[in-house]
């Protein structure tokens, strides 16, 4: 008889998302004449920027026709999208060989898929509070996965220690939730760790677009990183592609482990168990890294950062402490008077109709936190902070 994969049994209820989902249902359901005003979300609410609306359009004409028609694309990329990222890349002086970058339907899969290259006995570590997709990702896989917990004290961004053990090691900067950002010297500590200790970084680089200042947007400007770690980035959050879905995975040439090659494996990987991602998508993406289509996605994320801004200015009236907001879309409050998070949770929907997300669930450490998120609509965000302001003032 068939074993299914065992390990799906290891994992843990993820009921985060739906228990907000069923609380907020009840409470509108009560109160149906209240409107709610949505600061939980992870997901982007701009539209498209032009650039990218015109690109789809001409790709779909491509299609149209025999002479411009495409069928299956290269596994790994066209070579125009690899060009176009490995060109973005470059202004920040890190210039990755094209054939080192390669297409992904957005960040979540590739998170899973990646994992293929690495034998399931190698344990994980993981910084948290963290995104759910790396713990459950690694426990279906078979993979043993140990915390590294996160916390004020380190301003939300763990360092390695004597007793710091890994295989694979899961770093997202900016953090979601804690919006977070390592700077260059604490990345370095993590790539020495990572060359001495013959570990790979798996580098979450989902929110870089959102970095403003001297701060490392990529894994690769830190020497070294090319022979320990493999970055994962999305345009999900960076060009509104949440439901376009597309993404990319730079896997130097440089790094090795047990005398295999991690881009070479990749290559073979994406050539068996892809045929390539839709060249609909791919010349979408290409118009993200115009000069055009950049000036136009930085206009959405100028509004997501005006959101920020509100949210913060109205936390340091209320004399909240918080991280993140400057170069992320997320804000990592303290929960007022060391409430706990799903205690806060409650507390907002019932007296100010506002919804955020509770730190607990994005691991034991996030206890005490809650997340606002940046996303929503400007006119929405600016009265949820007014709300949240008096509600806290009032405690
Ligand atoms: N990584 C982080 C840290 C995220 O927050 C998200 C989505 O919220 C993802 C990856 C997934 O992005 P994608 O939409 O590309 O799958």
């Amino acid at each position: 008889m068939l074993t299914p994969n065992r390990n799906y049994a290891n994992l843990k209820d993820s009921y985060l998302f739906f228990r907000i989902s069923k609380q907020v249902a009840a409470y509108r359901a009560k109160h149906p004449d209240l409107p709610v005003y949505r600061l939980g979300i992870g997901d982007v609410s701009r539209p498209l920027c032009g650039a990218v609306i015109e690109a789809l359009h001409h790709a779909v004409e491509d299609q149209a026709a025999a002479d411009t028609f495409h069928g299956y694309t290269p596994e790994c990329g066209i070579p125009e999208f690899r060009l176009a990222v490995a060109g973005y890349y470059a202004r920040r002086g890190v210039q990755p060989d094209p054939e080192e970058i390669f297409v992904s339907s957005g960040a979540s899969d590739e998170l899973g898929d990646i994992l293929d290259l690495f034998d399931p006995a190698s344990a994980a570590l993981v910084t948290q509070p963290a995104y759910p997709a790396y713990v459950d990702a690694s426990i279906m896989a078979g993979r043993k996965v140990s915390f590294l917990s996160a916390g004020s004290e380190n301003d939300f961004l763990p360092l390695p220690g004597k007793d710091t053990d890994a295989d694979l090691l899961y770093l997202c900067s900016p953090n979601n939730p804690t919006g977070a950002v390592y700077n260059r010297e604490q990345l370095q500590q993590w790539v020495d760790f990572a060359n001495d200790r013959g570990a790979v970084i798996l580098f979450d680089a989902a929110y870089e677009a959102f970095i403003e200042g001297d701060l490392p947007h990529s894994i690769f400007e830190i020497p070294g990183a090319e022979k320990c770690a493999i970055e994962i980035c999305s345009l999900s959050k960076t060009a509104g592609f949440t439901g376009t879905r597309l993404g990319y995975t730079v896997i130097p040439k440089a790094l090795e482990r047990g005398g295999m090659n991690l881009n070479a494996m990749w290559v073979r990987n994406r050539t068996t168990k892809t045929n390539g991602i839709s060249y609909i998508l791919q010349k979408a993406g290409i118009a993200v890294f115009t000069g055009k289509g950049q000036r136009q996605i930085y206009e959405n994320i100028r509004y997501y950062k005006q959101n920020a801004r509100v949210l913060m200015e109205a936390l340091d009236r209320a004399g909240i402490r918080y991280w993140g907001g400057k170069n992320a879309p997320y804000i990592w409050m303290a929960c007022p008077k060391g409430m706990k998070s799903w205690d806060f949770f409650d507390l907002m929907l019932d007296r100010i109709q506002v919804i955020g997300t509770p730190g607990e669930g994005f691991g034991a450490s996030g206890e005490g936190f809650f997340r606002l998120s940046s996303f929503g609509d400007a006119k929405e965000t600016r009265i949820a902070a007014e709300r949240i302001q008096s509600l806290v003032q009032g405690l």
